[in-house]
């Protein structure tokens, strides 16, 4: 990893282990662990925020430049050596527990809430990157269920061959679709491979033979994606998803250089346009967070609590 890249991330309070792994407190785990609010995930699947470990085996790659990213950019390079998963795992939590610390004295944190942050048991593998690039990815998803973690793995759909060899799933597997045909692909995610479209076809293809809680993401920019529920419902239909959560593009981040405000669909639009993809793939809005911008379609009584979910790999529930 170029140094100046690795002071840029230190300095946006990112922490690396080895050359190709990183940590960063979540916004959403500061507020939570202070007692203030959580994180429409919370809401949505049962996990504690503060107990969550926000991090990328692969902040080294991304076949992607979305415009609504708000991760650094650009500073693709090649890994020579990519950690264990059992001591990468013991280094980003050890990483966390030190980006802490400075709560312990906070009179709003309790010694339970501190307690609970020093040992998480949510993974969010979503924090920069294509996480899926990771080649040991299996093992870590292994060996983070051993220890009665629960994980969420985002993806962009532009490797289904890794996704198809991945012989241990995660809890819940999200897959981006940020726009209902190619043409719109090519302006809101700017890929740089040619055939970025087809691969996130056939990554759609492949979701309904995983055995494993599927969710598709459309991450909804006014101006650039947010129109054509039916052709998002074309692309659903294929995927056959357990549940969508269409959300709002929130202005934060390296996306501050790119969009504006502006791009930020209101609720009620997210709230509309979901009800009405929902009718066009037989689903319905179970739940709803207007601060995050966000709903949560789905078949009415389907589980959502991710441990009941995933209690068949969580080897200490
Ligand atoms: S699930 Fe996502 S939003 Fe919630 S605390 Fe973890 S990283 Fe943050």
């Amino acid at each position: 990893m170029d140094p100046k890249y690795r002071s840029l991330l230190e300095k946006q309070q990112y922490r690396i282990c080895g050359d190709h792994a990183a940590v960063k407190l979540c916004h959403w785990a500061k507020e939570s662990i202070t007692g203030r609010r959580h994180c429409y995930k919370q809401d949505f699947y049962g996990i504690v925020s503060h107990r969550c470990l926000q991090m990328t085996p692969a902040i080294n790659e991304c076949s992607h430049q979305c415009s609504f990213c708000w991760r650094v950019q650009g500073r693709d390079y090649e890994v020579t050596e990519w950690m264990e998963p059992k001591d990468m795992l013991d280094c980003l939590i050890e990483q966390q527990r030190m980006l802490i610390t400075g709560y312990k004295g906070d009179s709003r944190v309790t010694p339970e809430a501190f307690e609970e942050a020093s040992n998480p048991d949510q993974v969010a593998i979503s924090l920069a990157g294509e996480p899926i690039t990771y080649p040991y990815l299996s093992d870590f998803l292994k060996e983070c269920h051993r220890r009665g973690m629960t994980t969420f793995l985002v993806t962009n759909g532009t490797y289904p061959e890794r996704l198809e060899a991945l012989d241990e799933l995660p809890c819940q597997l999200y897959v981006t679709v940020a726009a209902p045909d190619e043409k719109t692909y090519a302006e809101a995610c700017r890929p740089k491979i040619d055939d970025g479209w087809e691969r996130i076809v056939k990554t759609l293809e492949l979701l309904p033979s995983l055995d494993t809680r599927t969710v598709i993401r459309h991450t909804l920019v006014d101006g650039i994606n947010f129109f054509d529920p039916e052709g998002y419902a074309k692309l659903d239909k294929i995927a056959d998803p357990d549940l969508i959560e269409p959300k709002g593009y929130v202005f934060v981040g390296g996306s501050r250089q790119r969009l504006s405000m502006a791009n930020m669909p209101p609720f009620e639009g997210i709230l509309n346009f979901s009800t009405e993809l929902g009718e066009l793939v037989g689903m319905e809005v179970l739940k709803e967070r207007s601060d995050s911008r966000v709903v949560l379609l789905g078949t009415p009584g389907v589980e959502t609590d991710i441990r009941k979910v995933c209690a068949d790999r969580l080897k200490v529930n």
